[in-house]
């Protein structure tokens, strides 16, 4: 298996051992769609990262046209920021425990921020706000881990299992503010509809679960489950047609569970983003903001827009202006996972910093995530126009809660702590060993029904980082509201219940 080096050794990206796979068939196109996916995020990373923050009007005079060094962060050409290095840490994640543990996913998130952890750099220079306010409060809640298993240091907290950590019931892994409705966590995505890629429920599942980690705004989660879910078609040679098409969530709805999607999230799934291709994107409206929405529908606008070239669509994505990086590493994981890595320009490849890692770790990917469904039930079907149906394995208590949940669905809480609570529930409810056993999202609250959510669509209720100065700007991907609603409460801190 791929072994990651510690953070404590700091171990450069591209001076990491790796361990090739025996069994890969270089012509395997479903392997080609893998690696793509996760090279096309880190490509875009890279593509956007010198102008970064830069405004759409900057980018229509001087646009982006190849890989460039310098500008923004001042990296080498080829080099990328905190969209790859969080999708390598949760990448390595899946990998290691060969299963989704949210515990070990926020230990990584954490080790980038503080060591440098999978930076290009060996340190991390960037990190949006809403991330960084989730990975403190993580830190503050394993000081009740600590206490409990008396724990002598850091090292030891962070090597919990997660079954151990789960026992707890005052610790919950998911720290993520529910006003946080920024790009943070579809920018980090790919890994998981990548290792879970014959199995679309729980890539959509583990998806929802996966961002609320950090971004707990039901807009965010939804964004990454639909998203999930259209890399999982890409990956399994679904057409563009069929992709883009404006009844996709119907058609694949059993790849949802019982919970809609976001409304904001359904205009895009319904077509949003199909603007007049005589005209820019820019000028219809399409924006490389933060903003979820704005984020994923200015990816889907590049994806369809790109007259099936992975080069054009990328410049295209950058040259939106504002988070160039992230608005191109989003369309980058879709694009790739459908061009595949043989359609990624050369001349980008050959610049790509730690090029042969990140092709390393899709293998792996996708390895893992094969041999592990071929192991188990064949209700979880792999073939991308059939689902399986765990619907009927619900208790019956289960399905009411969840209609309930359905029937309350404007409110983003409500979901927001059923995904929680499933996420502190579940057992490794991701791997294809208990596939048959899990349930779709599922929700007991229902108190915070009157929450706005015109207030968390408008442009003008969000304080976008990208309206900062340039220089100054170093919470570019995430965004909070300006004005909280006070039933909407923050995250209780569980740093009062430290000694
Ligand atoms: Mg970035």
């Amino acid at each position: 298996m791929l072994k990651f080096p510690p953070p404590c050794d700091k171990v450069l990206p591209h001076d990491i051992n790796l361990e090739k796979i025996p069994r890969i068939d270089a012509q395997n196109g479903i392997c080609d769609k893998v690696i793509g996916s996760l090279v096309g995020l880190a490509i875009g990373d890279a593509l956007g990262a010198s102008v970064e923050f830069r405004p759409q009007q900057y980018l229509a005079a001087n646009p982006v046209r190849t890989m460039e060094g310098g500008g923004t962060w001042g990296l080498e050409a080829g080099k990328w920021t905190d969209d790859t290095s969080m999708a390598l840490c949760l990448a390595s994640s899946l990998i290691t425990h060969n299963s989704f543990n949210p515990y070990d996913q926020m230990i990584r998130y954490k080790w980038w921020h503080k060591y440098g952890y999978f930076s290009s750099t060996g340190h991390c220079f960037d990190i949006g706000q809403a991330t960084r306010q989730s990975l403190k409060e993580f830190s503050d809640r394993q000081k009740i881990l600590k206490i409990h298993y008396r724990c002598r240091n850091e090292n030891e907290v962070d090597a919990l299992t997660l079954d151990s950590v789960e026992r707890i019931d005052d610790f919950n892994i998911s720290c993520g503010d529910k006003d946080a409705a920024g790009n943070g966590a579809l920018m980090r995505l790919a890994p998981v509809p990548l290792f879970f890629h014959r199995a679309p429920k729980n890539a959509v599942e583990n998806a929802g679960l996966s961002a609320g980690l950090t971004h707990a705004n039901r807009k965010a989660i939804d964004a990454c489950r639909y998203y999930a879910a259209l890399i999982i078609g890409a990956v399994n040679d679904f057409p563009k047609e069929k992709l883009l098409d404006n009844d996709f969530y119907q058609k694949q709805k059993l790849w949802f569970g019982e919970i809609p999607l976001d409304n904001d999230i359904l205009s895009i799934c319904a077509g949003s983003y199909k603007k007049d291709k005589n005209r820019g994107g820019y000028e219809q409206g399409i924006r490389g903001k933060g903003y979820i929405v704005n984020a994923l529908e200015a990816a889907l606008w590049a994806f369809w827009s790109d007259g099936d070239s992975f080069e054009k669509g990328a410049l295209a994505a950058v040259n939106l202006g504002d988070d160039t990086d992230t608005t191109a590493a989003i369309y980058g994981q879709l694009a790739g996972a459908y061009y595949g890595y043989k359609n990624i320009p050369k001349e980008w490849l050959e610049k790509l910093y730690a090029r042969d890692l990140i092709i390393s770790i899709g293998e792996w990917l996708y390895f893992q995530g094969s041999q592990i469904t071929s192991n188990h039930s064949k209700n979880e079907n792999v073939s991308p126009t059939t689902t399986s149906n765990n619907n009927a394995k619900l208790s019956e208590k289960k399905i009411q809660r969840t209609i309930s949940a359905a029937a309350t669905v404007q409110s983003s809480s409500s979901e927001t702590n059923a995904i929680n609570n499933q996420s502190k529930n579940a057992k490794r409810n991701s791997t294809i060993r208990i596939t048959d056993t899990h349930s779709s999202f599922s929700s007991n609250e229902t108190n915070n029904t009157s929450i706005n959510r015109t207030s968390l669509s408008s442009d003008a209720h969000v304080q976008s980082s990208s309206s900062k100065s340039f220089t100054e700007n170093f919470e570019h991907d995430d965004l909070n509201l300006a004005h909280r609603p006070s039933f909407y409460p923050t995250e209780k801190s569980m740093s009062d219940d430290d000694s």
